[in-house]
């Protein structure tokens, strides 16, 4: 009784004070509202995770999920494990598996990292994996989608939007991250950042750093009979030079490749690049599908030529001009998408939820070795 009194007396006093830090608050907001117009892209972390939560809703949806909690399992682990290392220990980090033969793999910005099957499937230890995931690790700790958006001024406030009422903002960001991320529109730099923060990462987690180079060897390999304009994953000079800077920078420096837990948990076999299936562009992974091949359709729907990213597989602008003439003569003057990036996806796009305590971490990670 005489508690709840002193709480209403205190209340009572404090109640001009909150009037008082009302206005201050208003006052602020207007003045974040005005310079929002001219730096209006100053995402906060929350609002990172909301694009990155919508990024990964269409990317899910386009692939699909595989419903499995035992591949879900270890993809987090290892993940969880590499994440542990990076500059953003703390996000909500999620490893999500996709339903598709294609060799892909995207970071969506805050902390969601997806993988295909397809790739799972090419990749031939622990070690490859970490390196590949601390890859996409890297996009999102250095923020590479929001920063991409912003530096290219592809998103900007509307002339009646505020701030106060970001929800739209958001969505066009996130539909240009999505364009982004599926894409692999990164530019150069922040590849080769990201794959030096592959080698610091799988090293710190105690794997082997520059399994990547392994990797993306393998995959270089496998696209060789591919046309450059038709795929993120084609083979052409960057890739090398990559995986060159990869092994450079790996030097002698050795760990663990963990090959055996990675056989015991990762079932999957690489599907030919010649036989995986694919979908029209803008078809989700719920419709038909044509054979890989039959991509004119596709080709058409390429808006703007690919200057800039390279997926896990390589550099897209990096194609000599005569040699991309050549190409471009070759295939009628369209310009392709590659069966891993056009191939058809699972029919289910529900995240598979899993939890991995730090505990579990821990002990996963005496494994590695
Ligand atoms: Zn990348």
């Amino acid at each position: 009784m005489k508690q709840s009194m002193i709480v209403v007396a205190l209340l009572a006093l404090a109640a001009p004070a909150y009037a008082q830090l009302g206005g201050i608050l208003n006052k602020a907001q207007k003045i974040q509202e005005a310079k929002g117009k001219f730096d209006d892209l100053n995402v906060t972390e929350e609002e990172e995770r909301t694009i990155g939560e919508q990024v990964s809703a269409k990317i899910r949806q386009r692939f699909g999920v595989v419903q499995d909690p035992a591949i879900h399992k270890y993809v987090t682990l290892v993940g969880t494990l590499i994440a542990q290392q990076s500059e953003r220990p703390n996000l909500a980090w999620t490893f999500i598996v996709l339903d598709t033969d294609g060799v892909n793999a995207f970071a969506s910005p805050g902390g969601i990292v997806h993988i295909t099957r397809g790739a799972l499937g090419l990749i031939t230890s622990e070690a490859e994996l970490a390196g590949v995931l601390a890859h996409e690790v890297g996009h999102v700790a250095h923020k590479h989608a929001v920063n991409a958006i912003r530096k290219g001024k592809a998103v900007q406030l509307g002339a009646n939007e505020t701030l106060s009422s970001r929800g739209p903002f958001l969505d066009k960001i996130a539909n240009k991250a999505y364009d982004i991320v599926l894409e692999n529109k990164f530019d150069r730099n922040d590849e080769m950042d990201s794959d030096k923060v592959s080698l610091t990462l799988a090293e710190k987690a105690g794997y082997a750093p520059g399994k990547l180079a392994d990797f993306l060897t393998r995959l270089d390999e496998r696209n060789k009979d591919q046309p450059a304009s038709n795929g993120l994953f084609a083979s052409h000079p960057d890739t090398q030079a990559r995986i060159e800077a990869i092994r450079k920078q790996a030097g002698s420096r050795n760990g663990a490749v963990v090959e055996a837990r990675y056989k015991a948990h990762v079932k999957y076999k690489p599907t030919p690049v010649t036989a995986i299936a694919t979908v029209e562009d803008g078809a989700s992974g719920l419709t038909g599908s044509t054979k890989a091949g039959d991509k004119k359709e596709d080709a058409k729907k390429e808006e703007e030529p690919k200057k800039k990213g390279f997926g896990l597989g390589g550099l897209k602008q990096a194609v000599a001009p005569e040699k991309q003439s050549a190409q471009v003569s070759a295939s009628g003057g369209s310009r392709g998408v590659g069966p891993d990036r056009a191939a058809k996806g699972g029919s289910n796009p529900a995240p598979v939820k899993v939890s991995v305590s730090n505990a579990d971490v821990a002990e996963f990670k005496r494994g590695v070795a």
